[in-house]
């Protein structure tokens, strides 16, 4: 097979497909002969990014979220996309503790999380139209 495969699912924002969106990145991993340590730590970047799609971009209404994953070699490229409120401050919003949620619990660590299971986090929005999180990270490069 070819270092080169590509996937895109859209769902609808109901939080229990955050379970499908974890194992679809668990699915999409394989062929990259992955830790255990990375699948966890990709699946863990993607239910951050999902979770904050369904809960800020589109806050308790049903909109599409879009997952692209692409493989490129032994780099793996997660888009999570969603057209919801969109971010005002994105530079505010990727600090560790920021949450514009605090009365629902959010710790305001999910952009933290992904920047540190991830290699490269990029997130693109603009407010009423939406947000994009392209995430890369190496894996199954380990030495035997
Ligand atoms: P936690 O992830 O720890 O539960 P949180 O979701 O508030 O808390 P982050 O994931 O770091 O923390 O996100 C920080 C803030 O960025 C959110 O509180 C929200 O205001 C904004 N945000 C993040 N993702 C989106 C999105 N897809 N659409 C709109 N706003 C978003
Ligand atoms: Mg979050």
């Amino acid at each position: 097979m070819e270092n080169k495969n590509e996937i895109t699912i859209t769902f609808d924002s109901y939080s229990v497909n955050e379970g499908f969106a974890r194992m679809a990145a668990a699915a999409f991993l394989t062929e990259f002969n992955p830790t255990l340590d990375e699948i966890e730590d990709v699946k863990t970047a993607i239910s951050e990014a999902v979770t904050n799609a369904v809960i800020h971009g589109y806050e308790g209404t049903i909109g599409k979220v879009t997952l692209n994953f692409k493989r490129k070699g032994q780099e793996v490229e997660i888009i999570v996309e969603d057209h919801g409120k969109g971010i005002v401050d994105i530079e505010k919003a990727k600090q560790p503790f920021y949450t514009t949620k605090p009365e629902l619990e959010r710790s305001g660590m999910g952009f933290a999380f992904m920047e540190a299971f991830m290699d490269h986090v990029l997130v693109e929005s603009k407010p009423d139209e939406g947000t994009r999180v392209t995430m890369t990270k190496k894996v199954g490069m380990r030495e035997v």
